[in-house]
């Protein structure tokens, strides 16, 4: 994945594929020439209807692009014997975008975490999902805004696991300066260009004193570089209690791999649930965008998904391929149809279609 202009892939905590724009999605300056194509994964479970209503979204937004449809996860297993077949992987090699649906990893047993591999496989390392309070959308918690950012390479997910002796198992926890260096300097220049003033670390280093002890010097030592944004860190259970007392007390929230999954669904659940925030993964030289919310398969095949985490999704995109101007008025439309509160999917009460709110995001574009 080179195709990118970016220098260097810190810078590109402003988002943007194209010139690195310090007011983070603001500017247009990296504005791809002509049409970009962009992998198109449906994915599994609710993945295919929520990503065709941001693709909907993205076509009724005036933005043209060339979608490399491809599958992934359980439906390519069923279809071609393996849940990353290599068409897939070609055209992530030529595209280096993508716009991704939730794959289905099974508990206990299976194959390993296709996302994990795919971020693992383009160094996608900066997880990036943006949590903000909805109008409209009724929660016990008024005013979030913050952004998770998770590192998204190694951790407990590096997938080494084994068993010692029958009984006893090991999961190792890989950390590196050198991915810890990577995050912490994204978290700290994603909150420059997007005129955000903190960044809380969030760690456990009094009980794993050398893995998250290393992660926490990191951004120590990054943090040093940014004196404009304060730093602050918080051990992670300590911190979850904060989110759901204080959650303004938040601004971005920068993690290792595990804590910013479970932390991730902590702070959907601050805003209206998972049905709401979007989310992206960042490397040097691409970008692969996905809702936080999983295939959801209680709810899947019923047309009943909220569409929103992945329209908002969608939005992001653009902003990436240089279209900041579409991504506002998806996000505008969205925030109108929701505040006005008519048209809402069964996750927050009401009794609209995937179809219905996508329609009415639609409109609202109009
Ligand atoms: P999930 O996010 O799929 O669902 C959790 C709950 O949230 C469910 O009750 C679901 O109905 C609800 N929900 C999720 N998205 C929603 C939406 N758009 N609208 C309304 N309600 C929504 O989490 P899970 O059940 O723990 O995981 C299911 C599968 O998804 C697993 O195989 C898991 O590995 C996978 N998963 C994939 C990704 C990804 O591809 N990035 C992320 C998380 C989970």
């Amino acid at each position: 994945m080179a195709r990118s202009a970016v220098k260097a892939g810190v810078r590109r905590a402003g988002v943007h594929r194209g010139t690195v724009n310090h007011d983070g999605r603001r500017g247009a300056r990296g504005k791809a020439a002509g049409i970009p194509r962009v992998t198109l994964i449906p994915g599994d479970g609710v993945g295919p209807e929520v990503i065709d209503a941001a693709v909907k979204v993205i076509e009724a937004a005036g933005v043209k692009i060339d979608w490399d449809r491809q599958l992934a996860g359980a439906i390519a297993l069923r279809r071609f014997g393996s849940p990353v077949p290599e068409q897939l992987l070609d055209s992530l090699k030529t595209t280096k975008v993508a716009l991704k649906g939730p794959l289905e990893t099974r508990v206990g047993e299976g194959y390993r975490s296709i996302n994990v591999y795919l971020r693992k496989l383009f160094e996608l390392y900066a997880n990036v999902r943006p949590v903000r309070t909805q109008a409209g959308v009724h929660t016990p918690f008024r005013g979030v805004d913050l952004v998770v950012i998770r590192e998204n390479t190694e951790d407990l997910y590096a997938g080494i696991e084994y068993q010692v002796a029958p009984g006893v198992v090991e999961s190792v926890k890989i950390i590196t300066a050198r991915a810890s260096m990577l995050i912490a300097r994204f978290a700290f220049e994603y909150a420059r260009t997007h005129h955000r003033h903190l960044v809380t670390a969030i760690h456990k280093a009094n009980i794993m004193k050398l893995s998250d002890g290393l992660f926490l010097k990191c951004a120590q030592r990054v943090a040093r570089d940014y004196r404009d944004i304060e730093y602050k860190e918080q051990i992670v259970d300590a911190a979850c209690m904060r989110l759901v007392t204080d959650p303004q007390a938040f601004d971005v929230l920068l993690l290792e791999n595990l804590y910013g999954d479970i932390v991730s669904d902590l702070c959907a659940g601050l805003v209206g649930g998972l049905g709401f925030v979007p989310g992206a993964n960042y490397g040097k030289h691409g970008a692969i965008f996905e809702t936080v919310h999983g295939t959801a398969p209680d709810i899947a095949g019923k047309g009943i998904a909220n569409p929103v985490a992945a329209i908002k999704t969608g939005a992001l995109l653009l902003d990436y391929l240089g279209h900041a101007g579409a991504g506002d008025r998806i996000r505008a439309a969205v925030d109108a149809v929701l505040r006005a509160g008519r048209v809402v999917t069964p996750d927050i009460g009401g009794k609209a279609g995937t179809a219905d709110l996508t329609a009415a995001v639609i409109r609202a574009l109009k």
